[in-house]
């Protein structure tokens, strides 16, 4: 058997690839996957309510190696078509909470049902507990693991996070079997931050509303910036906000070795100034002038830090001390150590470079091998990111597969 395309990975990416494939023409294809079951990492997203895609998608709030080869395939398969093609073709109705997108049953086991029984209704050969080992080439036809044969392969390996999940990185040397390509090794991101300053690991659980800036290791450079809630850890930082700027924050130590800094405006929207609280309640201990501002046990740490003690009467506080105060309540610093790693990073940077792949995300130098997902150089922040990318890529595949065969 010959199939018409093989797609290598039943996660995201090559699962919507195969959909739509199959709504476009009767191919023969074959998905194959090391798990037993297809898309394990995608049930767990969104908290298991997958947030699939999101109606502000901005491509500057992704990194990638080629900007605007990555613009490109977001605009031609955005959010709409994603959304009209789950209705029309999966069945699958969509809910919103402002710009984020739900299934409407907010469970993710209905999302990858419908993909699975949408499959099955075009029967697609599934080829579970089978990992691609080995790729290559024979006389115009691609053999996967010495047996399998297609015409065209795309590969949807993902990247490395969650390994349990099944992504391996195995796309790097699955393809440098058979082409040339530039890569970039991957990274965690969308990960959970080590910090050094130890007073911040004593409030593990506390959650306060913040701005964050990363800056380089010398506070010379913003790496990045983002805003909402940050949660502290015994062991550094977490929070949507710190997700978000994690990648840059692996990527800067990776490349240089050195420690960045995260500053928290703990007061972002807040335009009090603490010197004329202060002096408003002359008579009261500064902790408790102050702990309408922020969390108790925040304000002491940044009591400390400011070298003021908590029951200081308001009166004897100086103005260079309100001073301190205020800064570090405007820039709590924390130091990045590291981070925790592939098994809580919800994506990987790095994977092959989209300058690589042609404009149908084609391998260059070969006649049908096609990449998309996470397997790519391509990385998005928090908030149905990732999987519209994964949708427009596997669509962009998808359409080259077409192109390839006719
Ligand atoms: C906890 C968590 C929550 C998330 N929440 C969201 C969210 O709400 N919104 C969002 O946009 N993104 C979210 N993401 C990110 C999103 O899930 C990924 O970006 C997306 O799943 C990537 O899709 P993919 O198909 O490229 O890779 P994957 O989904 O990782 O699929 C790759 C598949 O390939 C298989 N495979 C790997 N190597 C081989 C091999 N050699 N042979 C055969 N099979 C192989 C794997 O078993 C796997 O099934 C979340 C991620 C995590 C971990």
């Amino acid at each position: 058997m010959i199939y018409d395309c093989l797609i290598i990975g039943a996660g995201a990416a090559g699962l919507y690839c195969a959909s739509d494939l199959l709504s476009k023409s009767n191919l023969k294809i074959a998905i194959m996957d090391s798990n037993h079951q297809a898309g394990k990492k995608l049930l767990l997203t969104g908290a298991g309510r997958c947030n699939f895609t999101n109606s502000q998608i901005d491509p500057d709030n992704y990194s990638s190696d080629d900007p605007e080869k990555l613009r490109d395939i977001l605009s031609s398969y955005d959010c709409n078509s994603f959304l009209s093609f789950a209705e029309r073709e999966l069945g699958v109705v969509a809910d919103n909470r402002d710009e984020l997108y739900y299934p409407r049953t907010y469970r993710a086991n209905t999302f990858v049902n419908a993909l699975v029984n949408y499959l099955n209704d075009h029967h697609v050969t599934f080829i579970f507990d089978t990992a691609a080992e080995d790729l290559t080439s024979d006389d115009g036809v691609y053999v996967v693991n010495g047996r399998f044969r297609a015409r065209t392969v795309v590969i949807a390996t993902g990247g490395m996070s969650y390994p349990k999940t099944g992504s391996t990185g195995s796309v790097i040397p699955l393809i440098q079997a058979v082409a040339d390509i530039k890569y970039t090794v991957f990274q965690p991101s969308l990960v959970p931050l080590t910090t050094a300053e130890k007073d911040a690991h004593k409030i593990s659980g506390a959650k306060v509303k913040c701005a964050l800036t990363l800056y380089d290791h010398d506070h010379s450079r913003v790496l990045s910036q983002s805003s909402g809630e940050l949660l502290f850890t015994d062991y550094g930082i977490s929070g949507i906000c710190v997700l978000d700027i994690s990648g840059h924050a692996v990527r800067y130590m990776a490349e240089t070795g050195k420690e960045p800094v995260v500053s928290a405006d703990l007061m972002p929207a807040d335009t009090h100034d603490i010197n004329c609280l202060i002096i408003k309640f002359p008579a009261r201990r500064i902790i408790d002038s102050l702990n309408g501002l922020i969390r108790d046990d925040l304000l002491n740490i940044i009591l400390k830090r400011s070298g003021v003690n908590r029951d200081t009467l308001c009166s004897a506080v100086t103005r260079e001390q309100g001073d301190r105060i205020c800064r570090n309540m405007k820039d709590f610093r924390f130091t990045v150590t590291g981070n925790k790693g592939f098994d809580h990073a919800q994506v990987s940077s790095g994977g092959i470079c989209l300058s690589s792949l042609d404009e149908d995300l084609r391998v260059k130098g070969t006649n049908g091998i096609f990449i998309c997902g996470e397997a790519l150089n391509v990385d998005g922040i928090c908030g149905g990111y990732n999987l519209q990318f994964a949708w427009s890529s596997a669509d962009r595949a998808a359409g080259g597969v077409l192109k390839c065969l006719n």
